[in-house]
Formats: C-alpha cells, sequence, structure tokens
C-alpha cells in the first residue's frame, strides 16, 4: 500500500483522469475527497468508490466553494497530505471566432482555480504532503485554434516550478503529470459517437511514437508516484505521459513510413 493512512484530494475526481486516480489512490490505502459540479457523475462515482469516500458538489471557478470542499476533507479525515488539481475544461479559441467571456471561462477553471485549489489546501499540508498539478502537452504543441488551452496549461507548468520553491520550506513537494490525448469523456463534445471516437482515436494516437491515446489510469499512475513517498526527493518535476508525442514526435506513428523508413536505407 503506497499511499496508507494519507488523505488526498482530487478535483474533478468525478469524471476520466480524475476518476481513474481516485480509484488507484483508494486501492493504495489512500482516503480520498473527490470534487465536481455534476451531481449525477458525481454520484455516481460516489457509489462506485464506496462510503469512505467524500464527495463534494463544488465548482472550483468558486474560491469560497473550494474552501467548502477543502473544508469537508479536513473535517472527515482530520488532515490533508494529498492535492491532486486536476479539474479542467476544454475548448477552443480560433482567432476571430472567440468571444471574452468563453476565453476568460478557460483561464478561470484551468489556471486561476489550479491556484486557489493550492491556496485553500496549503494551510492544512503539512511536511512531506505532496501537491500534483495536471498540465497538458497542449503548453508546448502549438496546437492551432487553442490559445486559451494552451496558455492555461503553460501557466500550470510556470506554477509547478513557483509554487515547488515557494512550499519548499515548508516541505511540501509540487510536482504535474503532463498527459497527451488520453481517452476521457473530455473529448465527448468533439466525437459524440463510437465513429467520431475511433476516428479521433486514430488521429491522436498518430501524432505519438507509440501509436495510441493514452488511458485514464496510466495518467492516475504517474499520479500515484507523485503522490507517494517514493518521490520524496522529487519536486518542481513533470513527468510526461504522452506516447512519447513532444519527447520524441518524429518518431510518431504518422512518419514511420517516410521518416523512420529513410534513416533505416542511410
Ligand atoms: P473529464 O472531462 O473526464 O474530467 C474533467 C473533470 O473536471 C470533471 O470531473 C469535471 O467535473 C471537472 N471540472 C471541470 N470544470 C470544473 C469546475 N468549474 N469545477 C469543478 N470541477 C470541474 O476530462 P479529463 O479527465 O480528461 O481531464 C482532467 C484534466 O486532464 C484536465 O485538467 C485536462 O485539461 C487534463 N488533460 C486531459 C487530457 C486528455 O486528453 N483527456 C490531455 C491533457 C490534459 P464536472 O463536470 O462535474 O464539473
Amino acid at each position: 500500500m503506497r499511499l496508507a493512512g494519507k488523505t488526498a484530494l482530487i478535483t474533478g475526481g468525478n469524471s476520466g483522469i480524475g476518476l481513474a486516480t481516485a480509484r488507484l489512490f483508494l486501492a493504495e490505502g489512500a482516503h480520498v475527497a473527490i470534487t465536481g459540479r455534476n451531481r449525477k457523475t458525481l454520484d455516481a462515482a460516489s457509489k462506485e468508490l464506496g462510503k469512505d469516500v467524500v464527495a463534494v458538489q463544488a465548482d472550483v471557478t468558486r474560491v469560497e466553494e473550494i474552501d467548502r470542499a477543502v473544508a469537508a476533507t479536513v473535517q472527515k479525515f482530520g488532515k490533508l497530505d494529498i492535492v491532486f488539481a486536476n479539474a479542467g475544461i476544454p475548448g477552443a479559441t480560433p482567432v476571430g471566432n472567440t468571444s471574452l467571456a468563453s476565453f476568460e471561462e478557460i483561464i478561470r477553471t484551468n489556471l486561476t482555480a489550479v491556484f486557489f485549489t493550492v491556496q485553500a489546501s496549503a494551510a492544512h499540508l503539512n511536511p512531506g504532503a505532496s501537491i500534483i498539478l495536471n498540465g497538458s502537452v497542449h503548453a508546448v504543441l502549438g496546437v492551432p485554434g487553442y490559445s486559451a488551452y494552451a496558455a492555461t496549461k503553460a501557466g500550470v507548468r510556470a506554477m509547478t516550478r513557483n509554487l515547488a520553491s515557494e512550499l519548499a520550506a515548508r516541505g511540501i513537494r509540487v510536482n504535474q503529470v503532463t498527459p497527451g490525448g488520453t481517452k476521457t469523456p473530455i473529448w465527448s463534445p468533439q466525437a459524440p459517437t463510437e465513429q467520431a471516437m475511433s476516428e479521433l482515436e486514430q488521429r491522436l494516437g498518430g501524432i505519438t511514437a507509440l501509436g495510441r491515446m493514452g488511458e485514464a489510469e496510466e495518467i492516475a499512475r504517474a499520479a500515484l508516484y507523485l503522490a507517494s513517498d517514493e518521490a520524496s526527493y522529487v519536486t518542481g518535476a513533470e513527468i510526461v505521459v504522452d506516447g512519447g508525442a513532444t519527447g520524441a514526435p518524429l518518431g510518431a506513428l504518422i512518419y514511420r513510413d517516410s521518416l523512420v523508413a529513410a534513416a533505416k536505407s542511410v
């Protein structure tokens, strides 16, 4: 049990990567609190995860609701050791077709709320605590039409390092998981049918060296390492879980027949 006796708060724990992480943390002996806005998925997650899990309906863009979620976690479990600031929204913001409101909603949810989740939790964290932020390969990829989303994730990447240095004196580690395209409900608006999802998987899998999209559990396993004492000397770091999309882009499946074959022929 790698998290025995520890207490974790996971924002956006009712879906996708957050839910997979909640499952894994529980299996590794942690007490877990999850948040989300959607009552239905929150109840479903709560039912699946079991009665000891605290499930708080809270919108991370409202500071008082984050405070309430942290307070409920500490009240139930008596302490807080791990914070996974994972909640986030997608959304395209193409030049020429983006309102101030939609741009700011992405910033508020994916960037501002991450800071305030850390701020609300910090008072309850003790030496040995671990904060994990959820980034994205968008921070470095340069995807057309995604300026706001990419800016939030680049901001999170910078904030990981700032917070790591700021909280180090208190013995609190701050790190980041950086997923590439991962199969979760975040893609549902873009790929609402099975066929659309399968096409998306081919497209996004094609730009990775490993030739496929990631699974939520694969991100959760990186979060588990950072949450656990196995990472006791790791802070200000980023674990990229993207099948090589950013680390080995020219090994991507879509280039195999050209670049890789060409290299072999030299
Ligand atoms: P999901 O859509 O499955 O999960 C997103 C979660 O965030 C949900 O639980 C949602 O709950 C919660 N959330 C969104 N907005 C708010 C809000 N205002 N207040 C509280 N909770 C909120 O997507 P993923 O699991 O894929 O996404 C998790 C994180 O991973 C995000 O930060 C995303 O940017 C990042 N990521 C995902 C990638 C992918 O390909 N899947 C790739 C790179 C990064 P609810 O709707 O109930 O509020």
